[in-house]
């Protein structure tokens, strides 16, 4: 009865077609990316305006009933999937899709939650402007969910990440009050800097709404490159020089594993090894400028030349073409959804500071054959923020089961080298449900603290998102 009552109130706020309570129309929503986390909801609210999910919050507060703020659902901790109570309310921002204004001449942009990250993109390419937060999964994760990560992607080594790309947030609090803070300044000293709670809290303190986005101009060229480069110590080597040669001019230097390649090859269609000779470790580099063309190109050559003759660099292939380019982008973009073709895998989204990547690589390996004898590590990532997803696909001649019970001792070995080498046992996903526990372990009791505080302040009575994070 009371359950009625809710149900028919929430489609009083937001509309009865937009509050979904089948099975069929859930259970998309009920499962993560990977189909490794699964619960159950109450039903899931659709609401399309700030003020509709302020009520949907103060109703579900009412009532005591948990939250779940969803964005596109691709996150990859199980930070956007119900538990298995069955109580949840899912408030899914999906019809919160505006991009409210662009100012190309602050340099900002103003989108709903809701705004695909891809939405997003295009806006500001229409206004000549760039939005530089860029991943694999941008036709379908949302720009709440981006801030509710801290998502990082492939150009934070040029523009950094959610956080860095951020001017304002507009929050639905636990309570169902709104917090207006939609600024578009890069000065403001009138105290704390709230929107930095919000973003990376993956849904624990509040719903986002809206934000106020930073642009930039937009690149007139851009060359690309796939190198073999002998080890990663050259890749960290080279990545130097070229910060050196070209300044913020390299937006990306990728470092991808012979392994993580050959999955690309094995499941995605039309994917084609780029270099005659299949080497160890490859790199993808990426310059953009906002001035001149051919000269991009010309000088990357002339410096892979040079670093060809010194045996930095084993063999390059530099794309004519911006279909070349995105050929190239493709193959590294599909490593996620390759690894996922292939199965389970036990996953790491580590960082390190960029000095010791190499260390982290030269000791990992055979920690992890020293405990397990067999071992298959399908390593890649974003080299130039020192993070890489260093994950293990199931040996050949091991059963599944087998594999997947060595997480524990696998995850140990490798958080714990993270750790000794100054690192960071989340780099860009966030801990959800995947890493929660797991954090304890890293996290000193104060910090800890800290954080449970801030979630008692603004939730104290724990509906937002609960078990996750913390
Ligand atoms: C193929 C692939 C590649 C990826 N590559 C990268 C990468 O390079 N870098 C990277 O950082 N991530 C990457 N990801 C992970 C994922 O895409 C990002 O974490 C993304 O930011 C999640 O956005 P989403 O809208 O899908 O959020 P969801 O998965 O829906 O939610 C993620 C978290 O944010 C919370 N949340 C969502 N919307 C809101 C909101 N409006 N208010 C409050 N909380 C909210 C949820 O409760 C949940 O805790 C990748 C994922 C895939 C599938």
């Amino acid at each position: 009865m009371a359950d009625e009552r809710l149900l028919d109130d929430l489609a009083g706020i937001v509309g009865a077609a937009n509050v979904l309570t089948d099975a069929a129309d859930l259970a998309p929503h009920l499962v993560d990316w990977r189909g490794r986390y699964r619960g159950r909801a109450r039903c899931l609210v659709k609401p399309g305006a700030t003020g509709e999910v302020a009520a949907v919050v103060r109703r579900c507060v009412a009532e005591r009933v948990p939250m779940l703020p969803q964005g596109g659902n691709t996150g990859l901790v199980g930070g956007g999937t119900p538990d298995d109570s069955g109580g949840t309310v899912i408030i899914s921002l999906a019809r919160m899709r505006r991009i409210r204004e662009v100012d190309p001449v602050n340099f900002t942009l103003t989108a709903e939650a809701g705004c695909l990250l891809r939405e997003v993109q295009t806006a500001a390419e229409e206004a000549d402007r760039l939005f530089p937060l860029s991943l694999a999964a941008e036709g379908s994760c949302q720009i709440g969910g981006n801030l509710s990560t801290n998502a990082g992607g492939v150009h934070v080594l040029r523009y950094g990440n959610m956080r860095e790309l951020t001017l304002g947030l507009e929050v639905v609090l636990p309570d169902g009050s709104i917090w207006e803070g939609l600024r578009a300044l890069r000065k403001d000293n009138t105290g704390y800097d709230l929107k930095q709670l919000f973003i990376g809290a993956e849904g624990t303190l509040g719903v986002i709404t809206a934000a106020v986005l930073k642009l930039f101009p937009r690149p007139r060229a851009q060359a690309v490159a796939w190198l073999a480069v002998p080890a990663p110590a050259a890749a960290v080597e080279l990545l130097s020089s070229m910060r050196s040669e070209f300044g913020d001019r390299v937006t990306a230097f990728e470092i991808i594993a012979a392994s993580a390649l050959e999955l690309v090859l094995v499941h995605i269609p039309g994917a084609v090894q780029p270099l005659a000779d299949p080497r160890a470790w490859q790199v993808l580099v990426e310059l953009s400028d906002t001035a001149g063309d051919r000269a991009l190109s010309g000088a990357l050559e002339t410096m892979l030349a040079g670093a060809m003759e010194a045996g930095a660099v084993e063999d390059a292939v530099v794309a004519q073409s911006g279909a070349q380019a995105q050929a190239l982008w493709k193959l590294r973009e599909s490593i996620s959804e390759a690894q996922r073709i292939e199965g389970f895998s036990i996953k790491h989204d580590i960082s390190v500071p960029v000095s010791r990547i190499a260390g982290f690589l030269e000791s990992a390996e055979p920690r992890l054959r020293e405990a397990f004898g067999q071992v298959r590590i399908v390593a890649f990532g974003h080299i130039g923020d020192g993070n890489l997803h260093y994950n293990l696909s199931r040996p050949a001649g091991l059963d599944n089961d087998e594999f997947i019970a060595q997480t524990p001792l696998v995850n140990r070995i490798v958080h714990d080298l993270v750790v000794e080498l100054g690192g960071s046992i989340s780099a860009e996903h966030g801990l959800g449900q995947l890493k929660r526990d797991e954090i304890r372990r890293y996290k000193s009791p104060t910090e800890l603290d800290l954080m449970r505080a801030l979630k008692r302040a603004l939730d104290p009575a724990g509906l937002m998102n609960p078990g996750k994070l913390l």
